[in-house]
């Protein structure tokens, strides 16, 4: 057992979807807060909604909470293993009045909402005076009749004390008796989420501000079940730079997605933290490690975040040039393993130069994109017939002799970085050629093109073989 001062929080997901950028900031956060306080961070599967359960959903969760750098103290809980729990509770509200059953048709209750629309007025669940009894649901049951159970809401207002957006009011008429059991005996989410944290000890909450509206079901139930009101945080929308809400469906705002397409997770929490939250000071960079130390709830802010795409590439970058080589060789050949790209994934020492080579890069997908065609098979890669013109068959194919030439001179060399530098240095020496008249040829001779790393990289990553083997097919192109 944990004292009861400690601070417990939650990420309690629904694997209805992936982990998308507003998840992974809630978990985060929570698991900020924990970790800064020394409490405990739990994590919860809330699956009990059997329609929207995607398969090997909480899996995916798991993985890219995991590759974020997140642990948790307690679970993953199922909630699907813990349903007679929640019946117990619910038969314990409606055993001490505070709930009741109910059993209107979905058309019924569609009927009640339209005359509620036409009067003007919100709708809200009219309470039978008398409640049902359990007879009166077992003969709905029987007639084929969905039995729910409901709340009954209290008739004074309720308020939400929330540590971001201070105290929000719902007044009576605002609240209606909702429903906490589904007619197939499944909990609803409200009351399977409270009874949970309420259980697990729960004692500060933070989630997305979309849930502020709902907050009050939760503090009614806890009032009912005599439970004690956790601590709540709302974080505010984040929106992307059109000003639209960031969805759950835009899978490219799923943490996998990022992961996919070459991003860091450093880069990503740290994005990801000040998307609410600042300590205030200009500062922007910051590991896992340092927010540990510095988070602090009293520094989310109200007003919207802005996901700015450019700012993640910029970050990136940034992490990527500060990452120790053993880090980034790590996450590169995670990346790889990811993707269906050319470079192979199994040669350390060859990885560790590519990295080298293309230094500056902003995300892992543009390695492939700079040099994957020299892991092409030699035949596979084309020929920019612009580049073979402007390079190679220009001035009466001057830069195909070049090429000839040359490849006599590198067939002949050791193949190391100096020496092979020393022979084309040495080339242009005797010819009075620039290093540029010589390396282009050679450059569209090895990749087919006028854009490659540095000359000398490319043919160390390409090797002697290959280097010939490409340039005797360029030497084969109709002049
Ligand atoms: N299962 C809910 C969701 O994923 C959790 C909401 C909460 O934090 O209370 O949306």
């Amino acid at each position: 057992m944990t004292p009861s001062s400690t601070i417990k929080t939650r990420f309690p997901p629904s694997p209805t979807g992936t982990l998308h950028v507003g998840g992974a900031r809630t978990a985060l956060f929570s698991w900020l807060v924990a970790r800064r306080a020394g409490g405990h961070f739990i994590l919860r599967i809330e699956d009990t909604d059997q329609a929207r359960n995607v398969p090997g959903g909480a899996e995916a969760i798991i993985r890219d909470l995991k590759w974020l750098g997140l642990d948790w103290d307690e679970g993953p809980y199922l909630q699907s293993q813990r349903l007679d729990i929640y019946a117990k509770h619910i038969q314990k509200l409606l055993d001490a009045g505070h709930a009741y059953y109910a059993f209107e048709t979905a058309e019924e209750l569609d009927v009640l909402r339209k005359q509620a629309q036409e009067a003007k007025q919100a709708f809200r669940y009219p309470r039978p005076d008398p409640l049902p009894t359990a007879a009166d649901a077992d003969r709905a049951r029987s007639a084929g009749k969905p039995v729910v159970v409901r709340l009954k809401c209290p008739s004074q207002a309720v308020t939400v004390e929330d540590e971001v957006f201070g105290e929000v009011q719902v007044a009576a008429d605002q609240m209606d008796d909702f429903v906490i059991c589904k007619a197939n005996g499944y909990p609803t989410y409200h009351l399977a989420n409270v009874v949970d944290d309420a259980l697990m000890g729960i004692n500060f909450i933070l989630r997305g501000q979309e849930f502020l509206g709902q907050t009050w079901r939760h503090i009614v139930l806890r009032q009912a079940l005599g439970y004690p009101q956790p601590r709540y945080a709302h974080l505010p929308l984040i929106l992307d730079m059109q000003g639209k809400k960031l969805s759950k469906r835009d899978a490219d705002v799923d943490v996998h997605s990022f992961r996919r397409a070459g991003f860091l997770p450093e880069a990503l929490v740290n994005f990801i933290v000040l998307l609410g939250w600042s300590p205030g000071d200009n500062r922007e960079k910051f590991s896992l490690a340092q927010l540990r130390e510095v988070f602090d709830v009293a520094d989310i802010g109200k007003s919207n975040a802005r996901f700015d795409l450019e700012k993640l590439r910029a970050f990136n970058t940034d992490a990527c040039a500060d990452a120790a080589p053993d880090r980034l060789l790590t996450a590169f050949k995670d990346y790889l393993s990811l993707n269906d790209t050319p470079i192979p994934a199994d040669d350390d020492n060859l990885l560790a130069q590519v990295l080298e080579v293309c230094k500056g890069f902003r995300t892992f997908a543009d390695i492939p994109a700079k040099v994957g065609v020299l892991f092409q098979a030699d035949a596979d890669f084309e020929y920019d017939t612009k580049a073979v013109k402007k390079v190679l068959r220009k001035n009466d194919a001057a830069g195909f002799a070049v090429l000839a030439q040359l490849r006599e001179v590198l067939s002949k060399c050791d193949w190391q970085h100096e020496i092979l530098e020393a022979c084309i240095n040495d080339y242009c020496r005797t010819k009075e050629l620039s290093m540029g008249q010589v390396a282009q040829p050679i450059r569209v001779a090895v990749t087919g093109r006028t854009v490659s790393p540095q000359i000398i990289d490319t043919l160390m990553i390409l090797g002697h073989d290959k280097t010939l083997a490409r340039i005797d097919r360029c030497l084969d192109l109709p002049r």
